[in-house]
């Protein structure tokens, strides 16, 4: 006991450590009052350990230790990771990566004043949503657009702007729930709207529509069923055909398209997905679509339809609350205008990069890997070039899936324990590296990877217990 005591009189002082090489590089990066109370931390933990019998910890290491709590504290929650889950917009990491003039000219809104509700020629008064209304028309083929904060808050205020205490027509086939909190019946609750559920789950017919529209009837509201399939004995109701009946009771059609696409994925290899220009053609008197689905820009949530409609949304005072700032507007702009030209689209834009990403490109980038990482991560793992198969992610083409190649990496002893040690060692890197477990393997789809070099450079700070497989010795 007395020993321990005589030790903890050893113990450098707060100010011995703020003199070390380490403590005056806290000092410089997180100022006096940040590196002192890491160094009293440091210091409450080194006295305890002291107590239990353990050596005295030399002052360097010390001072060091509290450089790196520093460190560790100052690393962003929301920090740049790798995906590799083979999901292309996935929703929990942040759905779509913006493209090279989006992330351009969002920079240059943050940076400087803008004409964000000014109008240059006149010098009065402008409106934030003119800077994207010409080109989603164009783009659409629709008479007028808004823009709102997501494609949830799009539909939001469509129903409180059209249905507010009265009906909202749905089918029972289309009640979906898109996940987190959204379920279109809770949505419509919370608009104000009376939900008017018509047909069956798996059939609706027109004269379902047809019997329940009337004099309290707000909306006919279609939505695109994004996560799920319903197959085998089936009937609905197409846009167009709905679209005619709404035309002639006079009750607007709501389209939902979710995801939405302003092009038809044909054209890159992918299963046709209605675009947004098609269900106006349909004739619906609004549409709504996300911005960071396949849209591949922020995200955001649009309406476009009938003038006189996006009139009345935009006059509806919840759309204030509901509005987007100049950073985003600014992005959506650019990530719109690469939609002018389709040929370099894929070139461009993220997201249908990845989608459309050959194949044979993914598996030549697997083979080159794949001996690095087996260097990497030593003996106690097997890594081999798998097939696999990628997802797009975000409820869009949810049956469809996209051939590709990746790397599984597997344990070889220690089962689903060495596997959950080894998923979260590759969390635990500098760029966190997220896959997904298939076959008792950890599985790195390599559909999103661009960087390949910062990917293999990354791995060289793998916890090295994983290379003696020592999996259960690692914290
Ligand atoms: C994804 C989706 C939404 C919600 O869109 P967010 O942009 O995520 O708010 C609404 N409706 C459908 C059909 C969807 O697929």
């Amino acid at each position: 006991m007395s020993d321990a005591i005589a030790r903890l009189r050893k113990l450098p002082s707060v100010d011995q450590l703020l003199q070390t090489e380490a403590g005056a590089a806290a000092v410089d990066r997180f100022g006096r009052p940040g590196a002192t109370a890491a160094i009293r931390s440091v210091l409450a933990e080194a006295r305890l350990a002291v107590r239990e019998g353990q050596m005295l910890p030399k002052t360097d290491a010390l001072a060091v230790a509290a450089l790196e709590l520093l460190e560790i504290g100052e690393r962003s929650p929301l920090r740049q990771v790798f995906n590799l889950t083979g999901t292309v917009l996935h929703t929990n990491l942040g759905r779509a990566v913006l493209a090279e003039a989006a992330i351009e000219a969002a920079t240059a809104a943050m940076q400087a004043a803008v004409a964000l509700e000014y109008d240059l020629d006149t010098g009065k008064r402008g409106e934030r949503d003119d800077h994207l209304r010409g080109l989603l028309c164009e783009l659409t083929g629709a008479e007028d657009a808004t823009v709102v904060n997501n494609n949830a808050a799009a539909v939001l205020l469509v129903l409180n702007s059209l249905a507010a205490g009265k009906e909202a027509i749905v089918s029972r086939g289309e009640l979906i729930e898109i996940g987190g909190a959204f379920r279109m019946p809770d949505i419509m609750a919370g608009a104000g709207a009376r939900l008017i559920e018509v047909g069956t789950t798996n059939r609706t017919h027109l004269k379902d529509y047809v019997g329940a529209i009337g004099p309290q009837t707000g909306v006919v509201l279609k939505v695109h069923p994004s996560n799920y399939r319903i197959e085998g004995f089936v009937a609905e109701v197409s846009a167009r055909e709905l679209a005619e009946v709404c035309r002639v009771t006079g009750a607007p059609l709501v389209n939902d398209l979710g995801s939405g696409t302003l092009i038809d994925l044909r054209r890159f290899g992918l299963a046709h997905e209605p675009t947004v220009w098609e269900a106006v053609a349909d004739g619906a008197d609004l549409i709504t679509f996300s911005g960071d689905k396949l849209l591949g820009g922020p995200q955001a949530g649009f309406i476009v339809g009938r003038k006189n409609l996006i009139k009345t949304i935009n006059q509806n005072p919840m759309k204030r609350a509901l509005r987007v700032d100049k950073i985003r507007l600014a992005a959506l702009e650019a990530t719109l205008k690469l939609y002018r030209d389709p040929d370099r689209l894929a070139e461009r834009l993220p997201t249908l990069r990845h989608l459309a990403r050959p194949l044979e490109e993914i598996a030549a980038m697997a083979q080159r890997l794949a001996p690095a990482v087996q260097k990497a991560l030593g003996e106690g793992l097997m890594t081999s070039c798998a097939e696999c198969a990628s997802q797009i992610g975000s409820g869009a083409l949810p049956l469809s899936s996209l051939p590709s190649a990746g790397l599984a990496l597997a344990p070889k002893k220690g089962g689903g324990r060495a596997l959950d040690q080894l998923t979260a060692a590759f969390r635990r890197l500098p760029i966190p590296v997220i896959g997904r477990i298939e076959n008792g393997a950890l599985l790195l789809d390599l559909r999103c990877l661009e960087d390949e070099a910062g990917f293999a450079a990354n791995l060289a700070s793998i916890d090295p217990a994983l290379g003696a497989g020592g999996f259960d010795e690692m914290a």
